[in-house]
């Protein structure tokens, strides 16, 4: 499991079930454990109003540099 914080004000964003290595791009939402974002429409955004991501439907697309996590990945 990851935690997924916001690169801006460090907050928690998701805690998120990441599997296999590799940048995280996307976040399925079936894998999302804990949701800390606002959202607003389609824009997923930390409580800072930083824009993490763009929700797609069955995931979120991952706005590269405007988050880090830190934790482990299952390895499967
Ligand atoms: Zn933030």
């Amino acid at each position: 499991m990851i935690i997924v914080k916001c690169a801006q004000c460090r907050r928690k964003i998701f805690k998120y079930r990441k599997i296999g290595k590799g940048k995280l791009l996307h976040c399925w939402k079936d894998r999302l454990i804990e949701d800390y974002s606002l959202c607003k429409q389609n824009e997923v955004k930390c409580q800072c109003g930083n824009l993490i991501g763009i929700d797609e439907g069955k995931w979120i697309k991952m706005k590269q540099h405007a988050f880090y996590y830190s934790g482990n990945i299952d390895r499967k």
